[in-house]
């Protein structure tokens, strides 16, 4: 039975790789029938960010990747957050310090600072681990006198000499490590808690974990890893793993980061993220008016295709289609207008229904309230073809609930002529008796109009616009007219005109 999970420690918002990382695993985890698990990675007290879990999970929420089991759920494997289950990990740790995998570190964070001083890119591991002071180098007695006098300790991983660890990665096929460059990591810190590389492995082997999909920046703490699976005496029931490509800045150099998105001005979190420690928000996908549909099929698309030219993608189809071989291996390029290509197709395909509540908000934080539901779903179906983000929706429908705030004058005023002026009196007097209030007979009406006092059509249709309007965008104008009703349009003719 598949069983993955996605294990972020709570150090800040949820950015672009971190919820494709989730989008992976939960496609592959209801691909297969399997369970999706939140676990939360709190072991790292000095990197803990409040509010940064309550984010990940309105987040996951936003996006519709619900997990089967998390902290909020509960589950079989409860609890979910690793603070809480800082009780267990010690005798794992203990466990590899009797086997002679592991070893009693006593050096004090003075010891290791000035070590770092003396030495260059110093690294605690084989090349030094003799001139530290642990169990390894210690005598059994001053050892044993150190734990019984309770000196502040950790516990390092004894990485092995000259030993070449290898794994097949479900994207990367064979990868290997050379050991004599791999330190010795800290495992259980001296306040008792693990490190992340104890608790995943101990985790993932507790919570049945079949799969595990994570950043390619994880790579090179795989050695340690598999150390320890194999240690621990776990080695068979190892996870398959795949490291998942890199996001990449537009221009291809480099990964994403949080400052590319200040720097070139577009999100690259999921939703806003404020950071009160540096009183910092981040815009996120969400409030900048992304459908999470959207956001979701842009995501899926970052790193994996379907082998064909299609783009859009329900969530439904990528549970479909998904497939590991057909993650690429090298990273994947963000590029923002896509992006907003991905939402502009999304809100063209949703219903007027579905978009209605979320249009009711952008207009309402611009002051218009909906009062007319039906009204409400025409004008979304007259426009939504023209939106590429969820404000765009006041841009756009704006005038079909209030008089034009403004009127582009300049693009009409040079070549007014008094026969223009003639023109709209009479055509104002037309529609307000137009027996039928439908575009095609509205348009022919203003055609007769226009033949009979002599004046082009397109000389007169950018000006009728404008009355409705106020510039030089929207639908069909007959269309517009149509659904402003009889009385509004010849309001706004009159208006105009004044
Ligand atoms: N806690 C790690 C993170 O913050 C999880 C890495 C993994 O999936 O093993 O990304």
């Amino acid at each position: 039975k598949v069983r993955v999970r996605f294990a972020p420690s709570p150090t800040g918002g949820l950015h672009l790789g971190g919820v494709r990382t989730v989008l992976f695993n939960y496609l592959f985890a209801k691909q297969h029938n399997g369970t999706f698990v939140l676990r939360i990675e709190d072991t790292d007290q000095t990197r803990y960010v409040e509010g940064a879990e309550q984010y990940i999970l309105d987040c996951l929420k936003w996006c519709g990747l619900h997990p089967d089991e998390s902290p909020v759920t509960g589950g079989p494997f409860a609890p979910y957050r690793q603070s809480e289950r800082k009780a267990l990990y010690r005798e794992y740790a203990e466990r590899l310090v009797a086997q002679g995998h592991a070893y009693y570190a006593f050096d004090t964070p003075a010891e290791l600072e000035q070590k770092r001083k003396e030495i260059p890119n110093f690294q605690y591991g084989l090349a030094h681990r003799n001139e530290m002071r642990n169990s390894v180098s210690l005598s059994e007695h001053e050892v044993d006198a150190l734990l019984d006098a309770h000196a502040p300790h950790v516990i390092r991983i004894k990485i092995p000499e000259d030993e070449q660890i290898s794994f097949n990665d479900m994207i990367r096929g064979a990868v290997s490590f050379d050991t004599n460059l791999v330190d010795d990591k800290v495992l259980l810190k001296a306040d008792g808690m693990p490190t992340y590389h104890l608790a995943v492995v101990v985790d993932d082997f507790l919570m049945k974990i079949t799969h595990a999909f994570r950043g390619e920046e994880w790579l090179p703490s795989a050695p340690v890893h598999l150390l320890l699976w194999k240690y621990l005496g776990w080695q068979a029931q190892m996870p398959q793993w795949a490291h998942l490509p890199l996001i990449l800045k537009p221009d291809g150099h480099g990964k994403l980061s949080k400052r590319d998105g200040a720097r070139l001005g577009f999100p690259v979190y999921a939703m806003n993220w404020y950071d009160a420690k540096s009183d910092e928000l981040t815009p996120g996908f969400r409030e900048l008016g992304f459908l999470p549909e959207a956001f979701i099929n842009l995501l899926g698309t970052l790193g994996w295709n379907d082998g064909t030219d299609q783009e859009l993608f329900t969530i439904d189809e990528l549970i479909e289609k998904f497939s590991i071989d057909r993650v690429s291996k090298a990273g994947a390029k963000f590029d923002f207008e896509k992006a907003k290509w991905f939402n502009a197709e999304w809100i063209k395909r949703s219903s007027a229904e579905s978009l209605a509540p979320k249009v009711k908000t952008v207009l309402e934080d611009k002051g218009i309230i909906v009062t007319d539901d039906a009204y409400l779903l025409t004008v979304i179906d007259t426009i939504k073809d023209r939106v590429v983000l969820l404000p765009d929706f006041y841009q756009q429908s704006a005038y079909f609930f209030a008089v034009p705030a403004e009127y582009d004058i300049n693009s009409v005023k040079p070549k007014w002529t008094d026969a223009k002026t003639d023109f709209f009196n009479a055509l104002a007097e037309t529609y307000k008796a137009a027996p039928i209030w439908q575009p095609a007979e509205l348009e022919a009406t203003f055609k007769a109009l226009a033949e009979e006092k002599a004046l082009k059509i397109g000389d007169v249709m950018l000006p009728l616009r404008i009355m409705l309007v106020g510039g030089k965008f929207g639908p069909h104008v007959y269309d517009i007219a149509t659904l402003l009703g009889q009385d509004e349009t010849v309001k706004r003719i009159g208006l105009a005109l004044e």
